[in-house]
């Protein structure tokens, strides 16, 4: 199963102690309990399994001779290894969260030896902007957008992190947004989280025409979990339906099922379980397999959401294609489905739907 990993972010580019790396391998922003250990978990335990190998040594190593191992090799050789070993066609790679501390799409082009593309994320390029002027952050906002995205694929909104998907779905009007930055400003805020404003960028994201990525569903607790359910954006999706711009619901875990629905019912939104997969492990097969209820299947597309550890572009990669196989190959076996039918579902989604919702041409890009 060919795979386009339509939303991950960079590898780290030094070495990890083991506190180091067990928070990379969590959602939570706090160590396990003393004498504990977060790779006590699905995602650690399937971490063991299938990447031990890829680094040389058996399955289900022991987590100290795994990291003594990482640590032999070094950050380029781990990230080296695990990054060819997940055999993906092309990273999207969104650069703007801690993109200081990881990989940049050059970096990542290199080591992995596919092509990477950018995905622009829409609070960054207004946390970066130099403006002082309230009636100057509307424009400027939308100046600095169309720069920074000259070469991207896609925008990403976090605005479930910053606010919630319970936001008003209108677009703010001119006054609202310069009184909005002028609150911002004053306060001297370097975080993007006045809902307004928030507003405004998402608006941005939809005038500037590139698929717009939407975090749903569960990741740190910088989030609400409650207001991360993608059905409470309905009203945004029935305000965009014709605007000509695809809406892609991003991991959507536990509410990947509302998204099938989202993804059935409106023309331009689309669905992944990326994040998911990888924290479940074992489980992915049951994730997979409720991905593929409502969703049409050209609307599903594939994900790790892997930050930090190079294992998570594997993993993901691994798990994703097995759950997938087993789910489909299951249905053929059963008679339910043709194996015809699986082969061209299994193209769609693992790389198809991708290149013609981003309009991908990796051909003869070897970067
Ligand atoms: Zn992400």
């Amino acid at each position: 199963m060919r795979l386009i990993d339509h939303h991950c972010h960079g590898a780290v580019t030094v070495p990890l102690d083991r506190d180091g790396f067990e928070s990379l391998a969590t959602e939570s922003d706090r160590p396990a309990p003393p004498g504990c250990s977060t790779l006590d978990s699905q995602l650690g335990f399937a971490l063991r399994r299938w990447c031990a190998p890829v680094l040389g040594l058996d399955p289900h190593a022991p987590p100290a001779d795994y990291l003594a191992r990482r640590r032999e090799l070094g950050p380029d050789e781990v990230n080296r290894r695990l990054l060819r070993a997940a055999d993906v066609d092309a990273f999207l790679v969104d650069t703007g969260y801690r993109g200081d501390e990881l990989l940049d799409t050059q970096g990542m082009t290199s080591l992995a030896g596919v092509p990477v593309r950018e995905v622009v994320r829409l609070e960054t390029v207004a946390e970066s902007l130099s403006g002082n002027s309230a009636e100057g952050f509307a424009d400027e906002y939308v100046t600095a957008l169309e720069r920074a995205t000259a070469g991207a694929v896609a925008v990403k909104s976090v605005i479930a992190y910053r606010y919630g998907l319970d936001f008003d779905p209108a677009r703010p009007g001119r006054r609202e947004v310069t009184r909005a930055a002028g609150r911002w400003l004053r306060l001297g805020r370097t975080r993007m989280d006045d809902p307004v404003l928030l507003r405004h960028l998402l608006w941005a994201g939809v005038d500037r025409g590139l698929p717009v990525q939407v975090h749903t569903g569960f990741g740190d607790p910088d989030l609400d979990l409650a207001r991360c359910d993608p059905l409470r954006m309905t009203g945004f999706l029935r305000a965009t339906r014709d605007r000509d711009v695809d809406v892609m619901l991003l991991h959507c875990y536990p509410y990947h099922r509302q998204a099938g629905y989202l993804a059935q019912v409106f023309p331009h939104v689309y669905v992944d379980v990326g994040l998911a997969v990888n924290h479940v492990g074992a489980r992915a097969a049951e994730v997979v397999a409720e991905s593929l209820e409502l969703a049409p299947f050209h609307k599903v597309l594939y994900s790790s959401d892997a930050f930090g550890l190079a294992e998570l572009h594997h993993l993901g990669a691994v798990l994703f294609r097995q759950a997938f196989d087993a789910v489909t190959g299951a249905w053929v076996r059963e008679g339910r489905w043709s194996a015809a039918d699986a082969a061209r579902v299994a193209e769609l989604v693992g790389s198809g739907n991708a290149r013609r919702v981003y309009r991908l041409e990796l051909n003869g890009d070897h970067a």
